[in-house]
């Protein structure tokens, strides 16, 4: 059974009222905060809006984002209302159930419980991600032709080239950050502290698979600033997400692999994760911190999940549809995640793509990609640990500006498609596991497979908000 969400408001009638004139052109907000990020750099290079237009662009996103959260969270309620009645039911003494009947009840349950999660999920995160993207976008049309002008004057007058980190001949001889190796064992520890909570989902062992991404990881950690050897999980997991531990263990999740379209993305968000190692970002932010508190939320999550409590039924569901994972289980202070470390993260990872060869603007259409197709839902994980903010594109796309042009940067090889075909088995056998798995939180057998709640690939975060049935 699919079940639509019935939730055609005036959101629709908001974004219908909110088109702008710019110039001659008439163009409907909806589709400007729809464009990506590299079109934005090239479509805002002078202002196309005026500070009113602007003003009341970021009107609408606010009264969205209230209307759609608030949809979700009522959606949320009212499964939870169902639930109990049909708990009620259960317990009807007036009206006995057949064995029949009762089963069906269960089933309904255990149905609502999976759409309340679903709904929570989306109001609690996806939603909320959703908008901070545009936001971000808006801020860009803003700003950009101001920023624009600082990096051209910038790159004429050659001072550029003082920028921090911009001695960019020099990567993997200079010293970004002193004693890498001192974190290690603290990588080590926070590694066995989430298998023993559980948290670490199975490693991919298609040779393929995994010996691509280490040939490619390696490639970029041999053109990097990093000094402790590289090791390379690649984790069974739907999650579209990436994450370094401090002391050099990289961890690129299955989604993330289905996720890029070429090589240069892939070498991108290699490059973005190892520079946290570089940097030690993990290891500062860890600092007064124990690993063991650290985990402590998250060993919770899990013990919910495995001992099947209702209270996790939301989080169990959310990584069952890959809406979340450990990007957002994981302590944000272990994997490096701080806006000041994001951006020193992207503009190294952006140098050492480049100076792997790759095209270094792979990074920015991963990240577009996921902000402006995938981002509301599959994305939530990614976007929780690499938050989207005006400075960050504006940053990245000054680095790729600044750095020394070459002749032949590699976007795609044949390497890559080889992987993804490969990719294609691992899937389909995580698949099947996982539809053949006993659920400790599916305790009804034989009910139809639980409903979703309606959404496709690509869609506009509007269109959820407001779709009809
Ligand atoms: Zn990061």
């Amino acid at each position: 059974m699919r079940q639509r969400i019935c939730l055609w408001v005036g959101l629709t009638i908001v974004v219908l009222l909110a088109s702008l004139h710019a110039g001659d052109k008439k163009i409907p907000a909806d589709d400007v905060l729809q464009k990506s990020y590299l079109d934005l750099f090239e479509w805002a290079e002078q202002p196309k809006l005026s500070s009113a237009e602007i003003e009341s662009l970021r009107e609408n996103l606010k009264r969205g984002q209230e209307v759609c959260v608030s949809r979700f969270k009522q959606q949320a309620s009212q499964y939870g209302k169902e639930i109990e009645q049909a708990q009620k039911q259960l317990k009807d003494e007036k009206k006995p159930l057949t064995d029949s009947q009762r089963h069906d009840l269960h089933c309904r349950i255990q149905n609502l419980r999976v759409l309340q999660s679903q709904a929570q999920m989306l109001a609690a995160h996806a939603i909320p991600i959703a908008y901070e993207n545009r936001k971000a976008k808006l801020d860009l049309i803003e700003q950009w032709p101001k920023k624009f002008t600082e990096i051209s004057n910038q790159l004429e007058n050659g001072s550029y080239r003082n920028r921090r980190w911009g001695d960019v001949q020099d990567i993997g001889f200079r010293e970004v950050e002193k004693d890498q190796a001192n974190d290690i064992k603290e990588g080590q520890d926070a590694i066995r502290e989430m298998k023993t909570a559980g948290l670490m989902p199975k490693e991919v062992e298609n040779t393929a698979v995994v010996d691509y991404v280490t040939r490619v990881a390696r490639r970029v950690a041999e053109h990097s600033d990093l000094k402790v050897p590289l090791k390379v999980t690649v984790l069974d997991s739907k999650e579209i997400n990436a994450f370094a531990l401090p002391g050099g263990f990289l961890f690129i999740e299955r989604g993330l692999l289905e996720a890029v379209d070429d090589e240069s993305e892939l070498a991108g968000v290699v490059g973005h994760e190892m520079s946290h190692v570089v940097a030690r970002h993990g290891h500062k932010l860890m600092m007064k911190a124990q690993i063991a508190g650290i985990f402590f939320q998250a060993a919770q999550v899990a013990a919910v999940l495995l001992t099947g409590g209702a209270a996790g039924i939301g989080t169990y569901y959310a990584l069952q549809y890959g809406f979340y994972g450990l990007g957002l289980v994981l302590d944000l202070k272990l994997l490096g995640v701080s806006r000041d470390f994001e951006l020193q993260a992207d503009q190294l990872g952006i140098q050492y793509t480049w100076n792997s060869g790759y095209d270094p603007a792979g990074f920015i259409r991963f990240f577009d990609k996921m902000a402006t197709t995938k981002g509301y839902v599959e994305g939530a994980s990614w976007f929780y640990s690499h938050p989207p903010f005006l400075e960050r594109m504006v940053e990245a796309q000054r680095e790729i500006t600044f750095l020394p042009k070459k002749k032949e940067l590699v976007i795609q090889t044949s390497e890559f498609e080889v992987m993804k075909q490969a990719l294609v088995e691992v899937t389909a056998k995580a698949k099947q596991e996982e539809e053949n798995k006993p659920s400790l939180l599916a305790p009804e057998k034989g009910c139809p497979p639980p409903s979703k709640l309606e959404y496709e690939d690509g869609q506009p975060i509007e269109t959820i908000c407001s779709s009809r049935s």
